[in-house]
């Protein structure tokens, strides 16, 4: 270990840092414009009943493709979105694109999938949101009730007034609360029967090493017992295969998500899986 191959090592972390930076900015640029040069494309992923193996709902997936960049993935440009304060005007683009595609799906005939997509825990907290997004369905003719919205626990971590009245307006409508990705991250339980969540989605960290890993069992087993004394649907993602269903089905959990029925598919794609289905 020499001095110099440590000037190195630091030449090589300060250049990383600054490529990231410069990756930041560039993508920043482009990602304020992303919306207008219609560069967003949705997906949908299908989520299924463990038990009936009935198609429950799709679950709506971002995607960017910019022609300088390439495909950049949701987990890199959502917290820059967030970061700029994009995310009202990209949780709106989402749903009136499901709306539009749900209402295409129906017309040519296909069966009648209900949607679910993901919003921004920060979007929330802007009065007038529930409103807003509600505007959007009901001006497409669709109905609330067939609607899921996804968030993550931080919506929780500001416990605002705001957030209670969006929330109840939506759910007053008849829109289903989803909590994505739960158990990674804010660990107080009382907020779930406090915003009368109709789900929770267990994160796929802990399907993933399912079913070597004793602990993750246990903890899913443990969310999977509390989920149903408190009458709260449940759904686990990231399934990848048959063990993990049967190991599922068995700790009583009834839905499932993952590349083992499908990745995130094209809306053309779904248009056939919905004629499929029938
Ligand atoms: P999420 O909502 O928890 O979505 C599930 C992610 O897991 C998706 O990644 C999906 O492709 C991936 N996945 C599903 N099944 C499997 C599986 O069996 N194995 C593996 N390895 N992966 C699986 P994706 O599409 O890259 O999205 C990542 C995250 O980005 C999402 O996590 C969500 O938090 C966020 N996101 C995606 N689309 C939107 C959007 O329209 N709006 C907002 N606000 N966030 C979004
Ligand atoms: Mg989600
Ligand atoms: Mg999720
Ligand atoms: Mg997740």
């Amino acid at each position: 270990y020499h001095a110099k191959e440590e000037g190195k090592f630091y030449q090589f972390y300060h250049r990383t840092i600054n490529q990231r930076l410069i990756r930041e900015t560039i993508l920043e640029s482009h990602l304020h414009r992303a919306i207008e040069r219609d560069e967003f494309i949705l997906y949908y992923q299908p989520q299924y009943d463990l038990f009936t193996g009935e198609l429950i709902r799709l679950e709506a997936l971002i995607r960017w493709y910019n022609s300088e960049l390439g495909w950049i993935r949701p987990d890199q440009f959502i917290p820059l979105a967030e970061k700029i304060g994009l995310m009202p005007k990209l949780d709106e683009w989402v749903l009136s694109t499901a709306c539009r595609h749900r209402k295409m799906w129906k017309q040519r005939g296909g069966v009648e999938a209900d949607l679910s997509i993901n919003l921004s825990a920060s979007h929330f907290q802007i009065p007038g949101m529930a409103k807003r997004l509600l505007s959007i369905i009901e001006s497409n003719g669709d109905d609330p009730c067939r609607w899921e919205f996804e968030v993550t626990e931080h919506i929780m971590m500001q416990d605002s007034a705001v957030v209670y009245e969006n929330i109840s307006q939506l759910k007053e409508a008849g829109v289903k609360l989803a909590i994505d990705d739960f158990g990674v991250g804010y660990s107080s339980l009382g907020y779930i029967k406090k915003l009368k969540v109709d789900r929770l989605k267990i994160d796929r960290s802990f399907i993933k090493n399912l079913p070597q890993s004793a602990d993750d069992q246990a903890i899913v087993a443990a969310v999977i017992t509390m989920a149903r004394q408190l009458a709260i649907d449940i759904i686990a993602e990231g399934i990848e295969n048959e063990t993990q269903i049967q190991l599922l089905k068995e700790m009583g959990c009834k839905g499932g998500q993952g590349y083992f029925w499908s990745p995130p598919i094209s809306e053309t794609e779904i248009e056939l899986l919905l004629h499929g289905a029938e």
